[in-house]
């Protein structure tokens, strides 16, 4: 069975904490490796070869920090597949979608090759007589990310082409469920030539990150994942003087105006919910229908459930893979039970779907007349489980989506612009979708939600990336009088 270790200053390193966790294949059921889980002994060897590498590469120019870039950029744009094979093993993902996943973690690459325009501070001349005024905007040192099991290619990429390209060394934890996309980025980082050190992978669980949490070597820490983890990382974080950006759950809501085009709304629900089994932060969890178009939304969703082929990820055929695990395919059908008991109508069960017996799958579930007691409500399901709440009016649709707890990303259905226009106003949310289920910003806008979804103030990646990862000084600088200058100025002569 395939072992899974860090890499540490550069190359795979063998844990030594003595301790290991299971990474399965979803799609079979079956184990395919094991992983190492670091102790705080491994975090702070880790720490300490980042921060010897930090030091060198926040003074490689700007240009070579660019040129490693565009380096690993090409390397990775060539190598999708690999990476795509690898997240489709670990994740279950679909193949296509694994390569969506690499494609925007990319777009963030592509933006950070622009790191000299990117870096620039202010000047302002004369600020005073003889007086300059400039800012300028140094790297942090040795920085952190810890990710979630369900992007394990692009949110380290959210997070680590920024941060290195600022001019910081990046440690990164991925989740201990699918390790082996981050171990495939270290080594490409390297052959892209980035130095040794500044791109680290230590393998783990909460003893590791908790190491980092506290670690007096660790200046910033990234994270993303569940909120009730991201509240953790945020107070722990910032309570030992770090600067924490955590993001965390979601309860996806998208209005269906009774204007909006019914097909396009009813592709936009089956995509956006059931696409990579709904185990997206952006996924739609909840349908509101507004009116008349309740009835005929609900049918042609539920016409297009058949036609979604669920199998292995690897085959092309596949439009939907396995869930993660089986304990969390088991979670996920249990809110199909209590949402049923709760007096939900069950549309579609997914739990009747003839699938592979060995794999952790579940068919694609649609729930109608919802109410915002019931548990399917609530709580963030993370599986093919898509909810109909129906109201009569966009006041009342509204209502509901600045109430519910999380605020990451919203979508609103219409041929109505102004509606559009005063959704985007009236919203809390910290992405909004305009006939676009899963309005995930591109890489030069940042991402981020509101509420529970996100524990801080600065969102992810792009110009909030360059924010969180630098800081800023600001100089005021005066030199003597021109006309007592050691070198003949020609003052005040040539004025
Ligand atoms: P998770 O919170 O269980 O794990 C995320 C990371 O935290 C992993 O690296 C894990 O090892 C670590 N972790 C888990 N428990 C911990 C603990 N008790 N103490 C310290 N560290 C711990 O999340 P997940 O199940 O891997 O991912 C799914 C969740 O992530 C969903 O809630 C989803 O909405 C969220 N998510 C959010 C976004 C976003 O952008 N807001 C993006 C992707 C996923």
């Amino acid at each position: 069975m395939n072992h899974i270790a860090h890499w540490i200053g550069g190359a795979e390193t063998a844990g030594t904490s003595g301790r290991v966790g299971p990474v399965f294949n979803p799609a079979t059921g079956e184990q395919i490796a094991s992983v190492d889980l670091a102790n705080a002994a491994e975090i702070d060897a880790a720490v300490e070869a980042a921060k010897a590498a930090a030091r060198g590469w926040r003074e490689a120019s700007l240009s070579k920090r660019s040129a490693v870039l565009f380096k690993f950029r090409e390397l990775l744009a060539s190598r999708t597949g690999e990476l795509s094979a690898i997240v489709t093993r670990e994740h279950g993902k679909v193949l296509a979608d694994a390569a969506g996943e690499v494609a925007r973690g990319l777009e963030n690459v592509e933006f950070a090759t622009g790191i000299p325009h990117l870096m620039k501070g202010n000047f302002s001349e004369q600020a005073a007589t003889g007086v300059d005024v400039y800012s300028i905007r140094q790297p942090l040192g040795v920085v952190a990310g810890i990710t979630p099991f369900n992007f394990p290619a692009m949110v380290p990429l959210w997070m680590c082409a920024t941060a290195i390209a600022s001019g910081n060394a990046f440690v990164l934890k991925p989740s201990e469920k699918d390790p082996s996309a981050a171990l495939w980025l270290a080594r490409l980082w390297q052959e892209a030539g980035l130095p040794d050190g500044v791109f680290t992978v230590v393998n783990g669980d909460k003893e590791a990150v908790d190491a980092i949490l506290v670690h007096p070597d660790v200046a910033a820490v990234s994270f993303v994942g569940s909120t009730p983890i991201a509240r953790y990382i945020y107070e722990t974080g910032t309570s030992h003087g770090k600067r924490v950006q955590a993001l965390g759950g979601a309860k996806n809501h998208m209005i269906v105006l009774p204007d909006a085009e019914l097909d396009a709304a009813a592709d936009a629900a089956i995509s956006a919910g059931y696409g990579a089994a709904g185990e997206r932060c952006m996924a739609i969890s909840v349908v509101v229908a507004v009116g008349e178009i309740a009835d005929p939304l609900v049918e042609a969703i539920a016409a297009r459930l058949p036609k979604i082929k669920i199998g292995d990820g690897t085959d092309p055929a596949s439009e939907m893979g396995p869930l993660i695990s089986a304990q969390h395919r088991d979670k996920v059908a249990g809110y199909i039970e209590a949402g049923a008991t709760q007096g939900a109508t069950v549309v579609a069960d997914g739990r009747a779907d003839d699938l592979p017996k060995d794999g952790f799958f579940l068919g694609a579930t649609l729930l109608d007349n919802v109410t915002p007691e019931m548990t399917v409500y609530t709580d963030e399901i993370f599986g093919p489980v898509l909810s109909v709440v129906r109201v009569d009016t966009y006041a009342e649709a509204l209502q509901l989506v600045n109430d519910n707890e999380y605020g990451n990303g919203t979508a609103i259905f219409t041929r109505d612009g102004g509606a559009a226009r005063q959704f985007q106003f009236d919203v809390n949310a910290g992405m909004v979708g305009v006939n676009v289920p899963i309005p995930v910003p591109v890489a030069y806008y940042s991402f981020g939600g509101w509420k529970a979804s996100l524990f801080g103030d600065t969102h992810m990646y792009g110009p909030d990336g360059i924010h969180f990862y630098t800081r800023s000084k600001v100089v005021t600088s005066r030199w003597p009088d021109p006309g007592t200058s050691s070198v003949d100025l020609g003052f005040p002569q040539t004025r």
